[in-house]
């Protein structure tokens, strides 16, 4: 059976074959295979040397110190690392998120709620954005932290966090950027925009599953309390063995990314051009989220008559995504489409295409004439 066209990139990537071959190096007898904690002999210094790199790597893509770096099992971890983790020894804390942020940072956020933090839900422009205005007129004396995402996963719209982090700096106030969909794609700059924690996920960049890294500033200095408590590896920030494949393959990835960013911006601008181009002849076509701030590689978009459901079924020789979370019985809408605005019809009709370092332009091509052709014929028979 020939496979579907990958069109959810944001889901996930394919693991770079050439991080894939410097994973390989790094686990089996005649490979580097010691504990990275190990000080005692060369097999721990080698594993350790290449966990350093690889933080080299990493830091050098969004312009941090190497020091800054703390690995996680993905960035799920380093958002609850950053926001349970800075509540710690605070009176009577509050917080302040969105309602469009990832199910990591919603649920940690909602879960703190239960514990008695208090929390202030954000809701995006029609955009998808959050303004620096709107988070000022959230702040109180006993705010603690802000976790906004920096790009949206379901739409692909940017927050502009150096303008966010800038009036929270002057104001003490802490703030955590999960910045998953951001790294590799667009220019994330911690030495430019005040952001004091950031999230990180190796998988959305090229690199394997289960391994990311939370960005803790060192100047000034940002103390957050551990979460996982053990042999006070990472500075006594995370225990754990670190798994030096997973991390060599992370730096790898990082490492591509950051030499490939500006031409794979390019080409997915390209990609995307031309997959919305190929839907020109298709009525009723809205594009979810900002148009002008936003990456190139994710696109959502509503059709007009036709809901989701239906038309993933006609499109079943593409890979793409719905934006709707199945619960048991019951298909809930996406839960960020409603909170730019959509109503539930609305959010029903969505569907989220993403592209990558693989999309090819006969992909697209090929992936636009079967949503026409599809889109055509569910319209017909209503
Ligand atoms: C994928 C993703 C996560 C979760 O990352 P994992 O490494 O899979 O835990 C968190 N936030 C955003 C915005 C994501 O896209």
């Amino acid at each position: 059976m020939k496979k579907p066209v990958y069109m959810d990139y944001a889901a996930t990537t394919p693991v770079d074959p050439v991080v894939a071959e410097e994973m390989c190096k790094y686990l089996t007898i005649d490979g580097v295979f010691g504990n990275p904690a190990s000080r005692t002999h060369a097999y721990g210094w080698q594993a350790e040397a290449a966990v350093e790199g690889a933080r080299r790597h990493v830091a050098n893509l969004i312009h941090a110190d190497p020091r800054e770096i703390v690995w996680t099992s993905g960035a799920t971890e380093s958002d609850n690392l950053a926001i349970k983790g800075a509540i710690p020894g605070r009176e009577n804390p509050h917080i302040v998120t969105s309602v469009i942020e990832h199910k990591a940072v919603l649920d940690t956020c909602t879960w703190l709620e239960k514990q008695g933090v208090s929390v202030t839900w954000l809701a995006p422009g029609s955009d998808g954005r959050i303004g620096v205005e709107q988070v000022e007129k959230s702040l109180r004396d006993n705010t603690v932290l802000v976790s906004l995402m920096m790009v949206n996963n379901e739409l692909g719209c940017q927050t502009d966090i150096a303008s966010i982090g800038a009036a929270l700096r002057d104001r003490g106030v802490l703030f955590h950027v999960d910045a998953a969909q951001a790294a590799g794609k667009t220019e994330v700059d911690v030495s430019s925009a005040p952001v004091d924690l950031l999230s990180l996920s190796a998988h959305k960049v090229y690199g394997p599953k289960g391994v990311g890294a939370l960005y803790v500033r060192r100047s000034p200095d940002v103390r957050i309390e551990s979460q996982i408590h053990g042999g006070g590896h990472e500075r006594g920030m995370r225990s754990g063995t670190l798994p030096t494949h997973q991390i060599v393959g992370m730096g790898k990835a990082f490492e591509l990314a950051s030499e490939q960013l500006e031409q794979e911006k390019q080409m997915l601008e390209g990609i995307r051009s031309r997959f919305l181009a190929g839907l020109d002849s298709l009525e009723g076509v809205t594009l979810n989220g900002s148009d002008s701030h936003r990456v190139p590689g994710i696109v959502n978009l509503s059709f007009a008559g036709v809901d989701a459901e239906s038309l993933m079924l006609g499109l079943r020789n593409l890979a793409v995504s719905s934006g709707s979370a199945c619960s048991s019985a019951t298909i809930e809408p996406s839960f960020v489409l409603k909170g730019i605005g959509l109503d539930d019809e609305q959010a029903h009709r969505a569907l989220r295409f993403s592209f990558g370092r693989f999309s090819t332009t006969e992909e697209i091509d090929f992936a636009a004439t079967q949503i026409v052709d599809v889109v055509s014929r569910l319209r017909s028979v209503r």
